[in-house]
């Protein structure tokens, strides 16, 4: 049975994220973005340690504390490769943790690639206000 992507691309899992998932390099930071959303969507924490630059990740996640969280949709407003070695995506996830009323992220996400791979470094600064303020539910 062919399942659809967690990432809302409208392609199967197999044809869209499974293949990050099992160890091909993402060959730019949007498929890397997606796959990342997909990891926390299908409780993938060693996927989402293993993307992150060791020089802004945190402590390494574990599957327990990812398991309260729904992710309902994303949409990946921006892709933009900046350079050889550094792209931004910006995107809005919903989610709903526990019982709590359905949420909303924006987030411009700066990526890096070094030794050939690509890396979730962590949330733009200049992620722009307006835009996460349109987004407030
Ligand atoms: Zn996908």
């Amino acid at each position: 049975m062919a399942a659809l992507c967690p990432c809302y691309s409208g392609k199967h899992y197999a044809d869209c994220c499974q293949p990050l998932h099992q160890g091909t390099i993402a060959p730019d930071a949007e498929r890397l973005m997606r796959a990342r959303y997909s990891a926390y969507a299908l409780k993938l924490p060693q996927f989402l340690n293993a993307t992150w630059h060791p020089a802004t990740r945190p402590k390494p996640m574990n599957a327990q504390e990812m398991f309260g969280i729904r992710w309902l949709k994303l949409t990946v407003h921006s892709a933009q490769q900046i350079s050889d070695t550094e792209a931004q995506v910006c995107f809005s996830a919903d989610y709903r943790q526990g019982q709590q009323k359905r949420a909303h992220l924006y987030e411009c996400s700066r990526f890096v690639r070094e030794e050939g791979q690509w890396w979730y470094w962590g949330a733009l600064d200049d992620s722009p206000q307006d835009a996460k303020a349109s987004y407030t539910l």
